[in-house]
């Protein structure tokens, strides 16, 4: 029997996040009343003249340039022909022969969905081309509605090789790509909102065959999830129909993510011819090599740089900057907080392990934190100063997060100010002593263990405000 292996390639749409549609001027947003956000020219009016979106434009070079793609020259703009009513002019806007990006590659590493370490790898791409969004179509029990709202939104489509081969590579590429996006500002890439679409294609060949097999495209995949599990659904049918004698058609077919399950949407004889022709009403859209040069100069700085910076800057571990720079948002928090903080590597850790959870429970997200990274940056001033310990912190912090109040007005309100004057601190010392005469002997007959708990004790006499390194200290000199 043959061993098999997938051979899987991504298309994936991105709008871009912009002011205004890709060649009008109406607005564009999500979540309007339907209808609200058209005018003549995305409805496709006779007469009416499109006009490119510089701003767009610059965000899918920004993408190519991100993706190490090949900016072209010149550019322009073609019609795909289609009759649908998702689209009210009767072709869709895009790029057939000259897209804006030829070229490029995504570097993967880490983990995939499953959680096994991935190689260090590239994902080829083909393209990147913009095209424009169509209308959202809502079906009701005996009819269906469209929202025109959508259609002429900016839509990147970047098509990859068929470089990938397992669901794990696919997530990995797709997880890649979304935080460049995010990171150079291109999109928010929300799934729920449509923001980032993927469509997926897959086939399978004999393990070792350089050929490949008829693909399947699966469609309606809404989340990096839901194309992680038809992969694995896709290739196993594929793998069993084969073995089974049967031959694996083109075709390209949907996905239930409830039922778990790829079922057959339409076959080969009914894919489309386009009639592609060039756009008549727009110009090429032609770059300079000093217009390249500027695209260039304006790119954000990508993960990587970032991490190896916050270990150079602000002496954090290479573990602590991965964490950190996950997510643009919190890299950008983090950093905030460094501007006026005393421990960068204090604060990194509150980042990483006390914030989080808070967000996680309160669902919410870095980018609408309620503690002000200023204030941060104040309670970690605070410990570094030794103010309040790290056991009090956590408690001012938990305030912080709930009223939105500055650290040193919960610590002056509840009067939480670290003891570390000595003869205080003694005074607990001696009083523990005396409350614990059984651990006092325990100790003294060489079981250092119960230090810990007299230690404990001193602690909660002071209601948790003794500097715990004075307390240490003391109580091991008193008890030699
Ligand atoms: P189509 O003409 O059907 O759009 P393309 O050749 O443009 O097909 O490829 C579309 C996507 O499918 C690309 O991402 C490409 O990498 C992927 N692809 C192409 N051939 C295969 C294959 N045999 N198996 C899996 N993916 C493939
Ligand atoms: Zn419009
Ligand atoms: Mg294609």
């Amino acid at each position: 029997m043959p061993s098999y292996e997938a051979v899987i390639g991504l298309e994936v749409h991105v709008q871009a996040r912009t002011e205004s549609k890709m060649f009008c001027s109406c607005p564009n947003k999500y979540g309007a009343e339907p209808n609200t956000l058209v005018c003549p020219v995305c409805m496709g009016y006779p007469g009416v003249l499109p006009k490119p979106n510089m701003e767009a434009i610059r965000k899918i070079v920004t993408t190519g340039l991100l993706c190490n793609c090949e900016i072209q020259k010149k550019s322009k703009f073609d019609r795909k022909s289609y009759f649908y009513p998702d689209s009210p002019k009767n072709y869709q806007l895009t790029q057939y022969d000259m897209p804006f990006c030829l070229g490029g590659y995504v570097h993967i590493s880490g983990k995939g969905f499953s959680g096994a370490e991935l190689p260090d790898m590239d994902i080829h791409l083909t393209r990147i081309h913009m095209e424009e969004d169509v209308g959202k179509l809502t079906h009701f029990g005996t009819h269906s509605g469209v929202d025109y709202n959508r259609a002429g939104v900016p839509l990147m489509e970047i098509v990859s090789e068929p470089d990938m081969h397992t669901p794990d590579e696919a997530y990995a590429y797709l997880t890649a790509l979304k935080q460049i996006i995010q990171y150079a500002d291109i999109s928010d890439c929300d799934m729920e909102k449509g923001q980032m679409r993927a469509d997926v294609n897959v086939s399978i060949r004999e393990k070792g065959s350089t050929s490949f097999g008829a693909k399947v495209e699966l469609k309606n995949l809404n989340s990096f999830r839901a194309v992680h599990r038809s992969l694995a659904y896709e290739i196993k049918r594929q793998i069993l129909a084969v073995e089974n004698g049967e031959k694996i058609e083109q075709e390209t077919r949907g996905w239930n993510d409830d039922l778990g399950e790829s079922y057959v949407m339409r076959g080969k004889e009914n894919a489309h011819d386009y009639r592609y022709f060039p756009e008549p009403d727009m110009l090429p859209v032609i770059f300079t090599d000093e217009d390249i040069e500027n695209f260039k100069k304006g790119l954000p700085e990508l993960p990587s740089a970032k991490r190896e910076r916050f270990v150079r800057d602000f002496n954090v571990t290479e573990y602590d900057a991965q964490v950190l720079t996950q997510e643009k948002a919190c890299a950008d928090y983090f950093e905030e907080v460094t501007k006026s903080c005393a421990d960068p590597k204090i604060a990194a850790n509150w980042i990483i392990v006390e914030l989080p959870g808070k967000l996680a429970e309160a669902g919410k997200d870095f980018a609408d934190c309620p503690v002000k990274a200023a204030d941060l940056a104040e309670l970690v001033n605070l410990i570094h100063k030794g103010t309040i310990n790290g056991k009090i912190a956590k408690t001012v912090f938990a305030e912080m997060f709930e009223s939105g109040k500055t650290p040193a007005k919960i610590v002056e309100e509840k009067g939480l100010v670290q003891v570390s004057d000595e003869s205080a601190i003694l005074a607990f010392v001696e009083q523990a002593i005396a409350n614990n005469p059984t651990q006092v002997q325990q100790y003294k007959e060489g079981n250092p263990k119960v230090l810990q708990f007299l230690i404990g004790q001193v602690m909660k006499l002071s209601k948790g405000k003794a500097n715990p390194q004075s307390v240490a200290k003391l109580l091991a000199e008193k008890l030699s």
